[in-house]
């Protein structure tokens, strides 16, 4: 049985309406198809995120959505350092790079999109359909038709279970505590020695890397910008990691803590640490940040993205831990795939299967990569269901060769 794909006719349903979300629609809107996008949360998701880092592929694909790609769209940094304990200096790389914060990508992806296609507060519930359309169906009890479904209902994705029930996230054993400070806070010696770069450091099996990101408003004005970090802690999941996760009432949040549920006690510990194990420039930040949250760190691969007329994109299909710095690139190569796929293919099938065919290869290659970069930090057993995979310290020098850097050979293979 074949069904044949028609600008005119065929409409596409989106659900998820963060960065993997609208870059499809803005794609999909521009190539001339009818594409409405369904977002569970009640209000914008604005105020929300911290940083991430602009990959080339992610520029050339954000240009395409419909972004205009000027100094607004994040701040330049030329240089990446590693510090060792004492605040002094282990190492630099020349390695240009464009940091954003989540926000900026998330308001102007919005901006882009056409008035009347983004619809806040619509859960997604059910997914049903037959040979002609897909039925879904949402909380609050509305229903929509569509020729195609694609879901990038993110790392949580009720999508994919439809399409792939066995597969799991796999807790990596280690957690990424997050958070940014606003660089007026902070003191000379940060704003020099660390604010202008991508900065490293590496205590025993933990990592901690830092940037400046756009601040409020998207302002990249000296004065006005944010430094973001993530730092890499071990966390056995059957011990700190349920405590991590445990709320003031004893309430355990096994698929992650709301930032404001965290105990005030585990926020305290964790700036004193920062006080004991990072160099003085990182332990000022941890320190000057407001609102210092975490998440688990989990490896999810998928075997299938497609079903009928279901497809699934970002982070419901792969997720690969954050050291490649992918996340939003892949979602934007699955986005832009899944365009080139329809635009190829008048024929359902033969355009979802291309779109598979690539984007599974692609997200195979860049979890398992990440899962390499990050194996030193699996120090405990627990990690992997009893599977130790404890790698080597790494050195300075491979840390910033390696840390937030796509590979080439990924691009050639698609
Ligand atoms: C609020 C927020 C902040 C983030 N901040 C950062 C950051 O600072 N740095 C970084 O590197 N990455 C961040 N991420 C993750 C990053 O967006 C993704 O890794 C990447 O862009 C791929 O995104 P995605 O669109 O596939 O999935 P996600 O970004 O996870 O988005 C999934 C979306 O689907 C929605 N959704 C889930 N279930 C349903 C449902 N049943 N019905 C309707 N909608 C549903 C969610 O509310 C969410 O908006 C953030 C994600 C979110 C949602």
């Amino acid at each position: 049985m074949t069904f044949t794909l028609s600008r005119t006719s065929s409409t596409i349903a989106v659900v998820g309406g963060s960065l993997g979300g609208l870059i499809a629609a803005n794609l999909l809107c521009r190539a001339g198809w009818d594409v409405h996008v369904y977002e569970k949360a009640a209000s914008d998701l604005e105020s929300r995120g911290a940083g991430l880092v602009i990959q080339s592929e992610l520029l050339a694909v954000l240009a395409e959505a419909g972004v205009l790609i000027d100094e607004t769209i994040g701040v330049n940094i030329k240089e990446r350092i590693t510090l060792l304990q004492d605040g002094s200096k282990a190492g630099a790389l020349q390695y240009p790079q464009i940091y954003t914060a989540w926000s900026t990508l998330y308001h102007k992806l919005r901006q882009a999109l056409p008035a009347g296609r983004y619809h806040l507060n619509k859960e997604l519930t059910r997914v049903e359909q037959d040979q002609q359309a897909v039925t879904l169906s949402f909380e609050d009890g509305t229903e929509v038709q569509a020729s195609l479904l694609l879901a990038a209902d993110g790392v949580h994705s009720s999508v994919r279970h439809l399409l792939n029930p066995t597969a799991t996230l796999e807790y990596a054993g280690y957690v990424a505590w997050r958070g940014m400070v606003e660089e007026s806070l902070l003191s000379t010696r940060a704003l020099t020695e660390l604010f202008p770069y991508i900065g490293f450091s590496l205590p025993p099996h933990e990592q901690i890397l830092g940037y400046p990101v756009p601040g409020a408003d998207q302002s990249v004005c000296p004065g006005e910008r944010r430094y973001n970090f993530v730092w890499y802690r071990p966390a056995p999941k059957d011990t700190v990691l349920r405590d991590l996760l445990t709320d003031s009432t004893g309430k355990t949040w096994p698929e992650g803590i709301a930032p404001p549920l965290i105990r005030p006690e585990i926020i305290e510990q964790t700036r004193l640490a920062a006080h004991a194990l990072l160099p003085p420039q990182f332990a000022e930040i941890v320190d000057q940040t407001e609102h210092l949250f975490f998440q688990p760190v989990f490896d999810l691969s998928c075997d299938r993205l497609v079903s009928g007329h279901v497809a699934i994109m970002g982070d419901a299909a792969f997720v690969a831990r954050p050291h490649c710095a992918m996340g939003t690139t892949k979602a934007a190569g699955d986005a832009k795939a899944f365009v080139t796929a329809l635009q190829n293919h008048n024929d359902l099938q033969q355009a979802l299967g291309a779109y598979e065919r690539s984007r599974l290869r692609f997200g195979r290659m860049v979890t398992d990569y990440a899962r390499e970069l990050g194996a030193y930090m699996q120090v405990h057993s627990d990690a992997l269901d009893g599977r130790v995979m404890q790698g080597h310290q790494p050195t300075p020098e491979a840390i910033m060769r390696d840390i937030g850097v796509p590979l080439a050979s990924w691009y050639e293979t698609i």
